[in-house]
């Protein structure tokens, strides 16, 4: 993956040491996650003018009324997706590629779908001048999901919905993880599934968290 001049002059090294150093203090202790934040250059994914808050703990504008989430909301759903590298991930909400990126480091295989398309499309080139072939970017509906593509190891929904999207829970492969917000509209409950060998889910709640909607035929209807 390549790296910017703007992200190594000392001032920029800084920051960036600061930022994993705060993941580090947050509780993310996995290495290879840590690696993944420190590799991926989360300014390049942000708008010019807001740019030197890239590595600040906020969720950040990156146009079409849509976000950047925090990265400390992306390394929690990151780490508890548990991933060991050969998995096949369905990702909801491409938004601007960051988490797509950084699960790219993590997993053997990434679908990211996306529902407007000018997020999709600027996604998709910052992921190609990164140097990252493991991601597809798809346009349409993911609360859906991509059914010809099933079954996933892992699921990560990065826009909040009502509850869980039924079509999703049935695209994970056995022993499979879906990490995704679902509850009201501004307040969800971050929320973990796991396909059990029965056939059944069982869920556990890992925060509160506020979310932009998850908008489709099995999430808010606008
Ligand atoms: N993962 C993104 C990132 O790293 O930048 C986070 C993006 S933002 C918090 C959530 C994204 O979900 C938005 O880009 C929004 O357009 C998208 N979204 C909302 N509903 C969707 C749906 N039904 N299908 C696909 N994308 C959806």
């Amino acid at each position: 993956m390549s790296v910017s001049p703007a992200a190594t002059t000392p001032h920029a090294s800084k920051v960036r040491r600061r930022f994993l150093e705060r993941l580090r203090n947050s509780g993310v202790n996995d290495p290879r996650v840590l690696r993944a934040f420190a590799e991926v250059p989360r300014h390049l994914l942000i708008p010019e003018a807001l740019r030197d808050r890239a590595y600040q703990e906020t969720p950040i504008p990156i146009g079409e009324g849509q976000t950047i989430s925090a990265p400390g909301v992306v390394a929690t759903m990151t780490m508890a997706l548990q991933l060991e590298g050969h998995e096949r991930v369905l990702e909801i909400g491409t938004g601007s590629g960051y988490q797509a990126a950084i699960l790219s480091r993590l997993a053997s295989e990434v679908v990211s779908i996306e529902r407007i398309p000018r997020l999709a499309a600027s996604a998709r080139s910052a992921l190609d001048r990164f140097g990252v072939t493991n991601v597809v970017v798809f346009l349409g509906d993911g609360t859906r999901g991509r059914p010809d593509l099933a079954p996933y190891d892992r699921i990560v929904v990065t826009a909040g919905g009502p509850e869980v999207p039924r079509p999703l829970l049935e695209q994970l492969a056995p022993d499979g993880m879906l990490v995704g917000p679902f509850g009201q509209r501004r307040s969800q409950k971050l929320t973990r599934f796991r396909r059990r060998s029965d056939g059944g889910f069982a869920g556990d709640i890992l925060g509160e968290c506020d979310f932009v909607d998850l908008i489709g035929q099995n999430g808010w209807q606008r």
